[in-house]
């Protein structure tokens, strides 16, 4: 018997046998993301239902010396998820129970393979909602394990924001919470921030408290177009330093909005163009709604047509989430490369006019969309993994991006997270601060058991 056949007997006396698999199918899905990085192949896929499953999971990964990848759903886009050291990866989409729901308190208590639209169909029933809205319909584990955002961030923040409490099985099988039900806390170290957005590194999340919000009385929803970006995104500066309170603010440019209306059949006017949205009650959204549109038409906006009613809102936003959808569809055979930094709300326009010079001098076909409210912008760009020229093209642009958000006091990845893509960058972003990023990698997982090769920490041969 080999040690991966003796790994099979040895989960089979902890895990019935269809929460443990080496189907190929399977192995082959969870050896990549949805982009170019390469893939890896796990040697044993686990389904966990309960946090003692993973607990188990984790001892014997321990006993056998193999390392353990957590898996939501595998939308991740710099390769999270990838076993680049085989080994168990444990799928958490059996874990999909929404615990409960403390209406009163604003807070959800959900198993980690929750997905967010999931939660939100259940949250209507109380008049509630989650804000947070990546554009694909991620799992809330990989959600706060990614610190992800989307949409709504501008108004309502990240995922960091959301979170209360987490149980986590760290790599000795310990099992902790890293907060409570409090509305605030000066307890101790803040250990929820340090799990949120630590990529499968330090442990497994296996339960999330999370805050949710009433439903807003009235929502309007715009489309604004521009004949620049420039235009749009002074537009964007404009309206947040004027303090209007708005709930979402993307960019998406013109070769976009041509790939969406192909995409999600839509037929929305080909120019730069703000997606808009507004949630308060009918006074205050009125004056938010005049205001904006005084602000806009200052910027030169050509056009701007409200959106008032549900389907034609949803229609929108879905077109907004396709968007990475719409590129791949409509670049068969190519890979996906998404930047993903993040700058200074001042540094904004500069920023976007930059990538758009970087992309037209490289001669690459990119659209540039936007969070721009938050000061975040992805270049969406469709390789052909065999051509090497345009390969090198992107991983050019990539790293002339990087460099330009960090000399402005940016970041290399505003939401989607380090993975193995952005590991160059870490030290020239933290400097110092990223040894004692490794200090903490060593302290609770001294043998690199967890997610090994990503966003800090290279595994050694019997470390
Ligand atoms: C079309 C498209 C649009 C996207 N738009 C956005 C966007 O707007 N904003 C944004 O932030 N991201 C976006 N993303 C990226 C991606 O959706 C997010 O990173 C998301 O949070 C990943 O969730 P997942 O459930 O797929 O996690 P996975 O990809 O499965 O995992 C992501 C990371 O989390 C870890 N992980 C997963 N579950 C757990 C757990 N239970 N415990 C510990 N670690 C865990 C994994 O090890 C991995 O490191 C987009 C992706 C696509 C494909």
């Amino acid at each position: 018997m080999n040690t991966t056949e003796s790994l099979y007997e040895e989960l089979r006396q902890s895990l019935k046998d269809h929460q443990i698999s080496n189907n190929e199918t399977l192995i082959e899905q969870h050896s990549h993301d949805e982009s170019y990085h390469h893939p890896s192949a796990p040697d044993l896929i686990v389904f966990p239902e309960s946090t003692a499953d993973v607990e188990a999971v984790v001892k014997i990964a321990n006993a056998y010396d193999k390392p353990v990848v957590p898996y939501g759903l595998g939308t991740s886009l710099e390769g999270h998820i990838i076993p680049y050291d085989h080994g168990i990866t444990i799928d958490f989409s059996q874990m999909d129970r929404v615990l409960e729901v403390r209406e009163n308190d604003f807070l959800v208590k959900v198993q980690p393979g929750v997905t967010r639209s999931q939660l939100n169909k259940e949250l209507k029933k109380y008049g509630l909602f989650f804000s947070v809205d990546p554009g694909a319909d991620a799992t809330l584990g990989g959600m706060a394990a990614t610190n992800a955002s989307g949409t709504t961030s501008v108004k309502y923040g990240v995922m960091r924001d959301q979170v209360r409490d987490l149980e986590i099985v760290l790599a000795d099988g310990e099992v902790i919470h890293t907060g409570n039900l409090a509305q605030k806390s000066s307890s101790g170290y803040n250990l929820n921030s340090l799990f949120v957005g630590s990529e499968g590194t330090l442990g497994c999340i296996t339960e999330l408290t999370l805050r949710v919000y009433g439903i807003p009385e009235h929502v309007t929803a715009a489309r604004a177009s521009f004949p620049t970006v420039d235009d749009a995104v002074e537009a964007v500066v404009s309206i947040l330093q004027a303090g209007v309170p708005i709930a979402r603010v993307e960019l998406v440019d013109e070769p976009s909005m041509k790939q969406a209306n192909l995409f999600s059949e839509t037929h929305y006017k080909e120019q730069p163009t703000l997606f808009l949205e507004f949630h308060g009650n009918e006074p205050g959204l009125k004056h938010d709604v005049e205001f904006t549109q005084e602000i806009v038409q200052d910027h030169q906006c050509e056009e701007i047509y409200f959106e008032d009613d549900n389907a034609a809102r949803n229609q929108l936003w879905e077109a907004r989430h396709n968007l990475a959808h719409a590129f791949v569809h409509g670049h068969p055979g190519k890979k996906l490369m998404v930047t993903d930094v993040c700058v200074p709300i001042s540094e904004l326009a500069g920023a976007i006019k930059h990538a758009r010079e970087k992309v037209n001098e490289l001669a690459l076909n990119g659209g540039i969309v936007g969070h721009v409210g938050d000061g975040n912008y992805h270049i969406l760009l469709m390789m052909d993994m065999e051509d090497p020229e345009e390969l090198n093209k992107s991983e050019q642009l990539n790293e002339q991006i990087v460099e330009y958000a960090l000399a402005r006091g940016g970041t290399c990845t505003g939401e989607h997270g380090v993975g193995i893509g952005k590991m160059k960058y870490q030290e020239k972003e933290h400097g110092s601060a990223l040894h004692v990023m490794e200090k903490i990698k060593r302290a609770l997982d001294p043998n690199g058991r967890f997610n090994p090769y990503k966003l800090v920490h290279q595994r050694e041969e019997n470390e």
